[in-house]
């Protein structure tokens, strides 16, 4: 598996753009699906249009899976 590191860029279909964009990984917050608490400081792919986070890596689901715990 590649490893993705911050700063990294790449191309994937943004949601909120509605078009495939570029990308970079950057450190963020990331809330829990339900809504409860955030996992800090995880590392995923942020739209370079938009700055959504568009991307979590898998790397990165299971470092969210221990902050929830
Ligand atoms: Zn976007």
């Amino acid at each position: 598996m590649k490893i993705l590191l911050e700063g990294d860029t790449g191309k994937a279909l943004c949601e909120h753009c509605q078009a495939v964009v570029s990308m970079h990984y950057a450190r963020r917050d990331v809330p829990f699906s339900d809504g409860q608490g955030a996992a800090k400081d995880i590392l995923v792919g942020v739209c370079n249009q938009c700055d959504v986070v568009m991307a979590i890596p898998s790397q990165s689901t299971s470092a969210i899976r221990e902050a929830r715990n």
